[in-house]
């Protein structure tokens, strides 16, 4: 099969049209922008940090944001957080380096050891306390080095799955917070997710095409995505379900930001006494 853009060696099928490495990847490049522009992600000038962990989906994103900040007027940095997961933190960590380096991105790291806990020493629900820690050390970092935007690489599958469970719990004012540009307030500072609405499959694909480093190992603490495979399940029996969902989350609705105050401990946003943070601090950490 040859790529039906420019007759070259097929690569892969992407959104219906077959494309050989380059053009694949030009298209994954061109449907990026559009996500961004279609949801005002990035506004003229803006600084972005971008936070990587080395995995595909953070990987094509920063990749992608690197392709596009000339033609759209932005700047992009990288964020990388070290959360202590032995092995798999540092392989991930000299991927994320040499990624950065082939693309002369500056590279800025935040390691959860400097707080006197890694995410090693949690027992329990791991997963909840490395969001937890990855959104907070994001917000600190990102705000006292005066970004205007964080971009994680959430894919359309990841906000559908946590929607699902979302809804599940019973937590529906999450939803809320699953939008492609989340404006920063007080503290907050504005959260985007360029890769909005691209699948999982197609930034694999893509950082295949460009032979980009990324690890390939799933975290060790993730559990198996159950809520990820009932998301396939559901596109498989109707067709454009993920897109027509994501597009309608994305929507404005009524109501603004919950209340909030300040952790009496760090003064962080946060909605009780003592922020989420503080409290895994004071559960895992060494420093006291
Ligand atoms: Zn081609
Ligand atoms: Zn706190």
């Amino acid at each position: 099969m040859r790529c039906e853009r420019c007759g070259s060696k097929a690569f892969e099928r992407f959104r219906g049209k077959v494309y050989c490495r380059e053009c694949f990847a030009t298209r994954y490049i061109g449907a990026v922008e559009s996500c961004v522009r279609r949801y005002r992600m990035i506004r003229d000038g803006e600084s972005v940090l971008a936070a990587v962990s080395g995995g595909k989906d953070s990987v094509a994103m920063l990749s992608a944001l690197n392709g596009l900040s000339k033609k759209m007027n932005f700047e992009v940095s990288a964020l990388y957080i070290d959360l202590g997961i032995g092995e798999y933190s540092r392989k991930s960590e000299d991927s994320v380096k040499s990624l950065c380096r082939e693309y002369g991105i500056e590279l800025h790291t935040a390691r959860l050891e400097d707080y006197g806990f890694t995410v090693s020493d949690v027992s329990g629900k791991t997963c909840s306390v490395c969001g937890n820690v990855k959104r907070y050390l994001m917000n600190r970092f990102a705000r006292d080095n005066g970004f205007d935007v964080i971009a994680t690489g959430h894919c359309g599958e990841d906000i559908l799955s946590n929607f699902l469970k979302n809804l599940y719990s019973g937590n529906i004012q999450w939803s809320e917070k699953q939008k492609p540009r989340l404006d920063g307030y007080d503290r907050m500072v504005t959260r985007i997710r360029p890769l909005y609405e691209m699948s999982e499959k197609e930034n694999m694909l893509y950082v295949l095409a460009r032979s980009l480093p990324f690890v390939e190992d799933e975290c060790p603490h993730a559990p198996p995505s159950t809520w990820k495979e009932i998301v396939y399940e559901i596109e498989r029996r109707i067709p454009g379900f993920r897109t027509s969902v994501l597009r309608n989350l994305a929507r404005e609705r009524k109501g603004g930001n919950e209340v909030f105050r300040y952790c009496r401990i760090c003064g962080e946003i946060t909605t009780s006494e003592i922020c989420q943070f503080c409290r895994n601090i004071a559960r895992f950490s060494k420093n006291q």
